[in-house]
């Protein structure tokens, strides 16, 4: 599709435009989910949630991580040590003179933070997420 920012071998099933993308979401969303931002650590209520349930993609809704992989990483991000098989994927980011593997939805693409190798078991795996890239949706009681 011309006017396309993404990689061209990756296709969102979930796309808008940039304009689209602005009202959809709150300008902090926005920031990080389309502009690669990184919300200040502590800042998201979601790094106290302890319910059973899911959170998902605050760009297009899509499940991403389930409770059960929440853990405290003391970052002040919340963490996760595995995402819903297929939920989200990954690229190499080389900003800020490092290499980290940033992670995006594969639904629309937002970006949603970094992943590092340093987690708990089984996966060894930190999904260190922006709170305001989620929205949580508690298990039906
Ligand atoms: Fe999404």
């Amino acid at each position: 599709m011309f006017g396309s920012k993404q990689a061209p071998a990756e296709t969102f099933s979930v796309r808008l435009t940039d304009e689209g993308w602005r009202v959809r979401l709150s300008p902090e969303a926005y920031r990080v989910l389309r502009q690669h931002g990184t919300e200040r650590p502590g800042s998201s209520p979601l790094n106290f949630e302890k319910r059973e349930g899911v959170f998902v993609c605050a760009g297009c809704g899509t499940p991403l991580f389930r409770s059960e992989t929440k853990y405290e990483s003391g970052t002040g991000w919340p963490s996760f040590y595995a995402p819903i098989e297929g939920a989200v994927a990954t690229r190499t980011d080389r900003s800020f003179f490092m290499t980290r593997t940033e992670v995006h939805c594969a639904t629309c693409g937002g970006h949603l933070g970094h992943v590092f190798p340093d987690g708990p078991q089984p996966t060894g795996q930190r999904y260190c997420m922006n709170g305001v890239a989620l929205d949580f949706r508690p298990a039906q009681e």
